[in-house]
């Protein structure tokens, strides 16, 4: 329902925390947050109120500097603790908006090859692809063709253990916002969501991915063509 993704130079999990909270009014059931720490990708997760969250991540900070966060509006499995985003297979962690239709041949096709599902979601098929992939082609491929799989509607935000600096981002209908800072970059749902960092940003055309490292983005459009999308100022109130 709401995403935030930081790029950052410093500490990204009180600020993932704050952006979620002002994507709060879109509504939610449960939240989650994930960042590289220490070579591997955490994860905290909660269902309810992002109080909850926050109980959790007091008990057990995250730290890091390299993070992405979800408000969940359930759509496909229970609104759980084991349900919320982010969701992980193998090096990947990402979070979703939206609906993946055809994930239940997905699925279908990834547990025949032996793979073992943590949740109910529709997105699990998702990292789950991305994945596979990332074990025959790079980063931005990988992600190509991962989309190339999907039908349906969704926003995506996805880390991948071992690629610290990166971020991969994609929007099928949900939309996604690139937001520019300094030696700092932003993905989120919203304008609203990256307005504490920056009021710099670009918003990513339907069937745009995007790879954003902390100094930029390389944006690309559905036929995976390098394009470049207008950065606006926005106002500051935001
Ligand atoms: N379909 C996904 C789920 O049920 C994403 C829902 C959302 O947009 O928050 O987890």
């Amino acid at each position: 329902c709401g995403i935030i993704g930081i790029v950052g130079k410093s500490a990204v999990q009180g600020r993932l925390i704050e952006s979620l909270k002002r994507l709060e009014y879109r509504g939610y059931d449960s939240a989650g947050i994930a960042g590289h720490m220490d070579g591997r990708i955490e994860r905290r997760r909660a269902a309810g109120k992002l109080r909850n969250l926050e109980e959790v991540i007091a008990a057990e900070p995250l730290a890091a500097e390299v993070g992405i966060g979800h408000t969940r509006w359930a759509t496909h499995g229970a609104p759980t603790e084991g349900n919320a985003h982010p969701h992980a297979a193998g090096r990947v962690t990402l979070v979703h908006n939206g609906i993946i239709e055809n994930f239940a041949e997905l699925k279908a096709e990834l547990t025949a090859k032996g793979r073992t599902f943590a949740s109910e979601t529709d997105t699990e098929v998702v990292a789950h692809l991305l994945d596979e992939h990332l074990e025959t082609l790079p980063p931005i491929e990988a992600m190509k063709a991962t989309l190339g799989r999907l039908t349906g509607a969704y926003a995506i935000v996805a880390l991948i253990e071992g690629e610290h600096g990166l971020m991969l981002g994609a929007r099928h209908g949900p939309p996604l916002v690139v937001g520019y800072g300094k030696g700092e970059m932003y993905l989120g749902s919203d304008a609203l969501a990256v307005g504490p960092f920056t009021n710099r940003v670009a918003y990513l055309e339907d069937g745009d991915f995007v790879a954003l490292t902390h100094d930029g983005a390389q944006i690309f459009d559905a036929a995976g063509a390098p394009v470049s999308r207008q950065v606006q100022t926005v106002a500051a109130s935001v």
